[in-house]
């Protein structure tokens, strides 16, 4: 990480069990503004837990979250720790977007209907306002031409694009993809990787779940290895994925390359 760049994301020893299974063990990690990091580990090793702990769609049960400076879900006062009121929390996680395996968009409207649904709901962005944005927005993930259809004359792929500018159409600080191509048919996986490359490209910091090691190796500035609730390692895509220092993370990749 850069040193002149101030972390956006900080985790510092966060836990999250459930039913007594703990399920991340003392997470830290840090990301830095305009840094693309790659969570990378086998499955239920935790991965898809922190995003949701990062987005507060999961209440962590120790440690703390920074985003952008601000501690999620929690505010002191006489010296302990309270849970914000829905409403705070909320607006803590506006400043997030995130992308999902499966897209879910509204099926009864329209590609831009999506797309402006978050800023006219809840952004209190007029409609007018929020068209011209998401007419942009659809441009920038190449669907201009789709605007006016239905999720399901769409393919997997478009509507993956579709599910990421709903998520930018709202200016989030960061955002979180949770193996965004796992649920499409190869040959549909290319164009929502380019669509995230120029994402990166353009200075948006991203966390992002993947098994697409050509991704990572090309696109992330940084690699974390995560098994069992902990971080093995992480470093330089270069570094980790060619030259990894832990027999997880060696077993973990000869089986995904
Ligand atoms: P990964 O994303 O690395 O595959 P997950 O974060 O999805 O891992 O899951 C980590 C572990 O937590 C798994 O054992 C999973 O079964 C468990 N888990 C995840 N969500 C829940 C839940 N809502 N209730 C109970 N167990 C869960």
């Amino acid at each position: 990480m850069n040193a002149e760049t101030r972390p956006l994301v900080e985790a510092v020893n966060l836990h999250k069990h459930f039913h007594g299974v703990d399920v991340l063990k003392g997470i830290d990690m840090t990301v830095a503004e305009g840094e693309v990091v790659c969570l990378l580990g086998p499955s239920g090793s935790g991965k898809t837990t922190f995003l949701r702990c990062i987005n507060q769609l999961e209440i962590f049960d120790g440690g703390r979250l920074y985003v952008d400076g601000d501690l999620l879900g929690l505010r002191e006062s006489g010296g302990s720790l309270h849970r914000l009121s829905e409403k705070h929390i909320a607006q803590q996680r506006r400043q997030i977007g995130m992308v999902f395996q499966r897209f879910n968009l509204f099926p009864h409207k329209t590609a831009l209907d999506n797309v402006i649904e978050g800023p006219v709901q809840v952004g209190g962005v007029s409609k007018k306002q929020a068209r011209i944005e998401a007419g942009e927005l659809l441009e920038r993930v190449g669907l201009s031409e789709r605007a006016d259809h239905y999720p399901a004359q769409l393919s997997g792929g478009q509507q993956q694009r579709v599910a990421i500018a709903r998520a930018l159409a709202m200016k989030p600080k960061l955002m979180l993809f949770d193996e965004p191509t796992s649920a499409l048919d190869p040959e549909l996986v290319g164009e929502v990787l380019a669509v995230m490359r120029e994402l990166a490209d353009d200075g948006m910091t991203m966390v992002v779940v993947t098994h697409e090691i050509a991704f990572a190796r090309e696109v992330a500035d940084r690699v974390v290895f995560m098994d069992g609730g902990v971080v093995v390692e992480e470093g330089k895509p270069a570094d980790v994925i060619r030259n990894p220092q832990h027999e997880r993370t060696k077993t973990f990749l000869s089986r995904i390359i």
